[in-house]
C-alpha cells in the first residue's frame, strides 16, 4: 500500500490532493492520502475574515476570470453560482498630491495609441515627446531574459515609465521593473516590438485581447474567496487532513521518506508534495547543495490594511475603485482598493470599506513593519485622510502582516528553481516542489501546478 504525503494546505497542496483523491475513487485505489497543514486551518494566503458586515480577504482577495483553468476548477467544485465579479471603474494614480486617472485604454499603464499618451494627466509635455521614440527604434538586443524595466524605458523614456507605467506594472508583479524579466512578465511585448515596430502599436492591435471578458475581469465568490478553500476541504472525505501539523524533516530511507512532525510523530511516505513556501521546505532538509539553492529564492514583504468605515462608499469619486502611488507621493501605502466599490458583496451596508497595501519596497515600510496593528493603523488613517480626505472613526479593521511571504521571481528565477528540481531529482526522487514560490503565484497557477505535481504521483503509483 503507498502512501503519499502533501505538505501545505494553501490552494496549490488542495488542488494536488483533490487530483489524487479523484483518482483514488475512481481507480478504488488502496493509496493512503494525507495533508500536512502547519496552522490550524487550510488555505494559506486565502483566507475569508467577516465583521460588521464586511468581508475581507486577509491574503488574494480575487481570480483572474480569464485564465484557461479557472471556469474548470470552479465547475469541478460546484462553485459556479456562488460566482461574483468585479465592477470596474477608474483607477487613479495618487502623484503630486492628488488624484489622477490612468488613461482607461491604457494596459499595465501603457498607451495603446497615440491619443491615449496625449491625453494623459499623468506625464509632463516632454515625457510624452520623448516616449514617442517607440515608433522609430528597432529592438536590437533585448531578449525575454532582460529587465522589463530596462526594456521600457528603453523605448518609452524615463517619465512614463516612472510615472504612469512602472506603478501599475510593479504593483501586479510585485517588485521592482529592474527586477523583473519580460518572460516573468509581459513576454509577448518583445513579439510585438518586433512584429508591429513600436510597442503601442503592438498593444492598440492585440487590444481585445486584453478587454477581452468585458468588465468581469476578476472573480471572487458570495462569501470571500474562502468558500474556495472550503469547496476542496468538503470533497477530500477520503484524505486525512491533519491540521495543527507542522513538519520539520524529511528523512530519506531506502525506498521512503520519514517525515517529521514538530511534535515528534512520524509517516512514512512514498511520494511527499513540498507545496509550502520555499523558506519553509528548506528547513525540512540537510543536504547542503539543495539548501544552497532554496536560499537564492526571494522574497519581499507586504502588510495589508482593511478599514470599515460607517460611511457610505458613494462619498468617493464616481467610478473609482481606488488608486496606487507613484515614488514620488507622500503617503506611505503603495495602493489603496476601494473594495466596497470593486465588490458589492463586501459591504452588506454599502458603507465604504478600504485596503491598504504597504509594501517592503516602499521607504516607509521599514518603520511600519516593527509597528503594533494600532500604530500601523494610525498610518493607514493618515493616508486615507490625505488622499480621500476622510477623518471618520473605524468600525471594523483587518491587518495582516505577511512578511517575507511574497515570491520575488528574479532574472535567475527559471535557473534555480530547475536546479533545485535536479537536485531533488537526484538526492530524493519522489519528492516534488509545488507552489507559489516556484511556479507562478496567481490562484490558477497554484492549481494548475498542484493538479500537474498529483498527475506525476499517479503515474507512479
Ligand atoms: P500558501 O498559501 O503559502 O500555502 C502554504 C501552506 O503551507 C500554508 O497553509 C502554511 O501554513 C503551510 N505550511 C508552511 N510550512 C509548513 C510546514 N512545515 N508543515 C506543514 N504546513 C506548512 N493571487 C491571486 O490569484 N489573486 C489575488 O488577488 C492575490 N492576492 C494576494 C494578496 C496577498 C496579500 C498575498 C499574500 C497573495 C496574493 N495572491 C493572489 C497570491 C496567492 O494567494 C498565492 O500565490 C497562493 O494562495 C499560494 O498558495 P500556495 O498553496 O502555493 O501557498
Amino acid at each position: 500500500m503507498k502512501t503519499v504525503l502533501v505538505i501545505g494546505g494553501g490552494i496549490t497542496g488542495l488542488s494536488a490532493m483533490f487530483e489524487l483523491h479523484k483518482w483514488k475513487k475512481a481507480n478504488h485505489s488502496d493509496v493512503r492520502l494525507f495533508l500536512a497543514e502547519a496552522s490550524c486551518e487550510l488555505g494559506g494566503k486565502i483566507r475569508t475574515v467577516k465583521d460588521s458586515g464586511f468581508v475581507m480577504e486577509a491574503g488574494a482577495d480575487s481570480i483572474v476570470a480569464r485564465k484557461a483553468n479557472t471556469m474548470s476548477f470552479i465547475k469541478d467544485l460546484n462553485l459556479e453560482s456562488e460566482i461574483v465579479y468585479n465592477a470596474s471603474g477608474k483607477s487613479f494614480i495618487y502623484t503630486d498630491g492628488e488624484l489622477k486617472p490612468i488613461p482607461a485604454d491604457a494596459v499595465f499603464g501603457i498607451p495603446t495609441s497615440v491619443e491615449s499618451l496625449a491625453k494623459s494627466t499623468l506625464v509632463s509635455a516632454e515625457g510624452k515627446v520623448e516616449a514617442l521614440k517607440d515608433f522609430y527604434t528597432k529592438n536590437e538586443s533585448f531578449t525575454k531574459n532582460d529587465s522589463i524595466g530596462e526594456f521600457l524605458e528603453h523605448f518609452f523614456g524615463k517619465e512614463l515609465v516612472e510615472k504612469q507605467i512602472a506603478p501599475v506594472l510593479s504593483g501586479v508583479y510585485s517588485g521592482k521593473l529592474s527586477d523583473l524579466t519580460i518572460a516573468s512578465t509581459l513576454p509577448y511585448i518583445l513579439d510585438y516590438k518586433e512584429e508591429y515596430g513600436s510597442i503601442i502599436k503592438g498593444f492598440e492591435a492585440n487590444k481585445q485581447k486584453f478587454q477581452g471578458g468585458g468588465e468581469k475581469k476578476f472573480l471572487s465568490f458570495r462569501n470571500g474567496l474562502g468558500k474556495l478553500i472550503d469547496a476542496y476541504e468538503e470533497k477530500l472525505e477520503d484524505v486525512e487532513i491533519l491540521k495543527n501539523t507542522k513538519v520539520s524533516k524529511i528523512e530519506r530511507g531506502d525506498n521512503t521518506y520519514q517525515v517529521i512532525f514538530s511534535n515528534m510523530e512520524t509517516i512514512e511516505a512514498d511520494y511527499v508534495v513540498l507545496s509550502i513556501p520555499h523558506s519553509e521546505a528548506e528547513k525540512l532538509f540537510t543536504n547542503h547543495e539543495v539548501i544552497k539553492d532554496f536560499s537564492q529564492l526571494k522574497t519581499s514583504s507586504l502588510i495589508s490594511v482593511y478599514i470599515g468605515f460607517d460611511v457610505p462608499d458613494s462619498i468617493l469619486p464616481t467610478d473609482g475603485t481606488g488608486f496606487i502611488t507613484s515614488d514620488t507621493s507622500e503617503l506611505s501605502c503603495n495602493a489603496c482598493t476601494w473594495t466596497s466599490r470593486k465588490w458589492e458583496h463586501t459591504s452588506e451596508t454599502r458603507n465604504l470599506l478600504v485596503r491598504l497595501f504597504y509594501k517592503s519596497s516602499h521607504p516607509a515600510y521599514a518603520a511600519l513593519k516593527d509597528m503594533n496593528e494600532e500604530e500601523i493603523l494610525q498610518v493607514a488613517l493618515g493616508d486615507i485622510k490625505k488622499s480621500l480626505g476622510i477623518t471618520a472613526d473605524p468600525i471594523a479593521m483587518e491587518i495582516t502582516n505577511w512578511t517575507d511571504s511574497m515570491p520575488n521571481y528574479l532574472i535567475s528565477h527559471p535557473q534555480t528553481v530547475a536546479e533545485l528540481e535536479s537536485k531533488l531529482a537526484v538526492s530524493y526522487p519522489g519528492v516534488w516542489l509545488a507552489g507559489c514560490s516556484y511556479y507562478g503565484v496567481g490562484i490558477p497557477d497554484c492549481i494548475e501546478n498542484g493538479a500537474s505535481v498529483a498527475e506525476k504521483i499517479i503515474e507512479l503509483l
